[in-house]
């Protein structure tokens, strides 16, 4: 009998944490490598939010219908302890400082608040709490094999013929492996110095987690928000299974620590939001403000992930990338993954479009000088 492949994921996000529970119900032997914790960057942080059908006439379109349909199928399989619910979700806008404090169309908002109308159903939108779901699924994984080891990898290790054989970690451990894959995130930028990939970067949300009960019912919004500035913040509010509701705008693009654990908010930011956040919502403004966070988003250059075998080094596997939505596509991400990994090519969807060869590799240089 031929022993289980080993694969070294690097990074514990959604993406890398789906990768292996894929690999691990497949008999494979994955070990996720985390610096930092399971779920403690964006796949922690998140809204979450999850939609069917929202990324159609772009390439992402088939992933995202597979991984909707396939986060479904975990919530039922795996008992479901990350709170995922199906919602109805509405569009709408308000204006800083129009008399917004009495209640509004909906009890629980402003009159500040203008809905304009549904955009999604509970069909085809529906919400998981990122932190419980990454975790969970890491869980699953471990019952199934997977190993979680806690280290920062610093380098790849190759054999002879170049390929990848496992993982240098910074207290120099070598963990060995049949199969890489670098799933760090924002932070698989420093994996261009190992390996001939493209650059992708890190961009900043802040958000704020309100105690609110069962005050606001199962309806996620999306708002366009003017400040008395004039400037116009981009808000999104999903009430969770777990009586809490989670609220983000204000991005920015301020620089990236390269430690995960580092990651602050920037000044200011918590304040404008929860601002906001009064001015839009009675029930709000009277919360119990549970969690103020901050993370950063994997991004490329065309805004498509990179999902598939790095060219030119066998054994090795990119999965980063995944934008706004690297919640909803962590499930069909794995799924491809462990089967590009272990059957030589993806079946329920096609990776073409993502592959990382379609970008010009990042020239390690330019990042010893950023
Ligand atoms: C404010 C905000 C709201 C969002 N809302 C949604 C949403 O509603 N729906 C949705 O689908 N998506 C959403 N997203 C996007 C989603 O959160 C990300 O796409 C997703 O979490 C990315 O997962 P990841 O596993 O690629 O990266 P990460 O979650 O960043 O995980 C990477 C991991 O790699 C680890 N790591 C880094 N360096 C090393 C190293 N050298 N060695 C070992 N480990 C390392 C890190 O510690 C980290 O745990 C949102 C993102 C933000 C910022």
């Amino acid at each position: 009998m031929s022993r289980a492949k080993r694969v070294i994921i690097c990074g514990g996000g959604a993406i890398g944490v789906a990768i292996a529970y894929f690999l691990s119900r497949r008999g494979a032997a994955p070990v996720v490598i985390e610096r930092h914790e399971v779920a403690g960057s964006a796949s922690g942080k998140s809204g979450g939010f999850l939609a069917f059908d929202w990324c159609r006439g772009n390439p992402l379109d088939r992933l995202a219908r597979r991984s909707f349909t396939v986060h479904a199928e975990l919530a039922d399989t795996l008992g479901n302890p990350w709170g995922f619910r199906r919602l109805e979700t509405y569009g709408g806008y308000a204006v800083e400082g129009s008399d917004a404090r009495g209640p509004g169309e909906r009890p629980w908002l402003s009159e500040a608040v203008t809905i304009t109308g549904r955009l999604g159903s509970r069909q085809t939108t529906a919400l998981v709490e990122p932190r419980a779901f990454t975790q969970g699924l890491m869980a699953a994984a471990e019952q199934h094999g997977a190993e979680l080891r806690h280290g920062t990898v610093t380098d790849l290790v190759r054999d002879k013929s170049g390929a990848a054989r496992g993982v240098a970690l910074e207290d120099g451990e070598i963990v060995e492996g049949d199969a890489v894959v670098i799933a760090m995130g924002p932070w698989s930028i420093l994996a261009t110095r190992w390996l001939p990939l493209p650059a992708v970067y890190g961009y900043k949300g802040h958000s704020l987690i309100f105690q609110t009960g069962e005050a606001l019912p199962a309806e996620a919004l999306f708002l366009e928000y003017q400040e008395s500035s004039g400037e116009v913040l981009t808000p999104e509010l999903f009430p969770r299974a777990d009586g809490t509701t989670w609220v983000c705008a204000v991005s920015s693009t301020e620089p990236m620590p390269v430690d995960p654990a580092r990651v602050l908010p920037d000044e200011g930011a918590h304040a404008r939001l929860e601002a906001m956040c009064r001015a839009i919502s009675p029930v709000l403004a009277a919360a119990p403000i549970t969690a103020r966070q901050a993370c950063f988003r994997p991004v490329t250059d065309d805004g498509l992930p990179l999902i598939g075998a790095v060219p030119g080094v066998s054994g090795a596997y990119v999965a980063t990338g995944h934008s706004v939505w690297g919640m909803l596509n962590a499930p069909a991400t794995g799924e491809a993954m462990a089967e590009l990994i272990l059957d030589g090519a993806a079946g329920h969807v096609d990776l073409a479009p993502f592959a990382p060869g379609r970008l010009r590799a990042l020239d390690p240089a330019r990042l010893r000088q950023a």
